[in-house]
């Protein structure tokens, strides 16, 4: 591999769970990748462990005490930043080829948005950004030139069945594990406390993910993100459970062809292939052993059950502020049910609450999108307070 061009990678969400698993593919590909810039929100020592590991240029902590206890052992080695300024900043770092965003929550619209001025490659592991304010991110991604390659499993699967047959596409099936309470009854929800829900049965993720797969919200969210991904109507967008996360997702074509992606659940295989796109190398994960694999289960999703989805469709079919309202309540509410405030069936309610207040304008800017996003996180909290 000598003499090929290094890739500087720019990590957005270091010390999260995508932010690890992409530092172990480029631990893997060390010929081809360099860390040019590390942020994260508040994790100091697990964030110094990697500087020393990556000696990244630039670090972006978005706790102003983190950053200034970093400063103080680094001196002035390494550029610091903080807040969502340093946030922006860092995402326009000269130096960075591809931006990973994998910070967690609407958090990631900004600095999607600088670096997509500053002309990098993204790597999009944030759907918030997209749920909340695609229309904007697309377009700007569009005057840009700029591809986004999708990181979230689904859409990544997506991305690669899709290429050269877009013009035969009829449907997209989103596949989706259904989460641990799948089987469990309406009593039985009511009993899940946040232990139970971070025990996600096929990936390993973060908190807020794992708590919305289990809702299914995390299934709605990714409708609205391929709905700006792939340009399609919602009606073409279709969600089918395949529990054991071994098809990634799935693009049906007008002659009633299926193409598939399949692979062990392993965010490392959509992280790496974002990185590489459009080459392909050994990854970090295991190979899938078809052998070993029993059965591929196929189920509707549960709607009743799980009202998250259909809010998320109804969501994104209304357009405009909604979807914005829709994650930003989603946001406070699974921040609630984590720290013990609320229960699991209210996460749902909740979001459902927030929508039906909300009287959504049509057409966005950024403005209205962070005042839309402000209000509903108000909303939220005080539906919550009220309980
Ligand atoms: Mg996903």
């Amino acid at each position: 591999m000598t003499g090929e061009k290094i890739t500087n990678v720019l990590i957005l969400g270091s010390t999260g769970s995508i932010g690890k698993q992409a530092l172990e593919v480029i631990d893997k590909h060390t010929e081809k990748f360099r860390v040019v810039g590390l942020a994260a929100r508040d994790e100091v020592s697990l964030l110094a462990e990697q500087i020393e590991k990556y000696k990244p240029l630039a670090v972006a902590v978005s706790d102003d005490r983190a950053c200034r206890q970093l400063k103080e052992i680094y001196k002035h080695k390494i550029a610091f930043m903080s807040g969502i300024e340093g946030l922006q900043e860092i995402a326009s770092l000269p130096e960075a080829d591809i931006v990973l965003i994998a910070v967690s929550g609407a958090i990631g619209i900004l600095p999607t948005l600088a670096a997509i001025e500053a002309n990098k490659k993204i790597a999009l592991a944030n759907k918030e950004t997209l749920v909340a304010a695609g229309e904007i991110v697309m377009a700007k991604a569009y005057e840009k030139g700029i591809l986004i390659i999708p990181v979230d499993s689904e859409h990544s699967a997506i991305f690669q069945c899709i290429k050269g047959e877009e013009k035969y596409l009829k449907n997209i099936w989103l596949t989706a594990s259904g989460g641990p309470f799948r089987d469990f009854s309406r009593e039985e929800l009511e009993k899940v406390n946040p232990g139970m829900a971070l025990r996600h049965p096929n990936w390993a993720m973060g908190p807020k993910i794992t708590v919305d797969s289990a809702t299914l919200m995390n299934k709605g969210l990714e409708v609205i993100e391929a709905y700006h991904l792939f340009g399609l109507d919602y009606d073409r967008i279709k969600v089918l459970v395949q529990k054991e996360s071994i098809i990634h997702s799935m693009v049906e074509l007008v002659d009633g062809s299926f193409l598939a992606h399949l692979g062990v659940p392993d965010m490392r295989i959509p992280i790496q292939y974002a990185f590489t796109y459009p080459e392909r190398f050994e990854s970090p994960a295991q190979n899938l052993d078809f052998a070993t694999l029993a059965s591929i289960n196929f189920a509707r999703p549960d709607t009743e059950k799980f009202p998250a989805l259909a809010l998320a469709y109804n969501a994104g079919r209304i357009g405009g502020t909604m979807p914005t309202v829709l994650n930003a309540a989603n946001e406070v509410a699974v921040n609630c049910f984590l720290n013990g405030k609320i229960k699991f069936t209210a996460i749902s309610s909740i979001v459902e609450e927030v929508m039906l207040k909300h009287r959504p304008e049509k057409e966005v800017d950024l403005d209205i999108i962070f005042n839309a996003d402000d209000w509903a996180r108000k909303m939220a909290t005080e539906l919550i307070l009220s309980i």
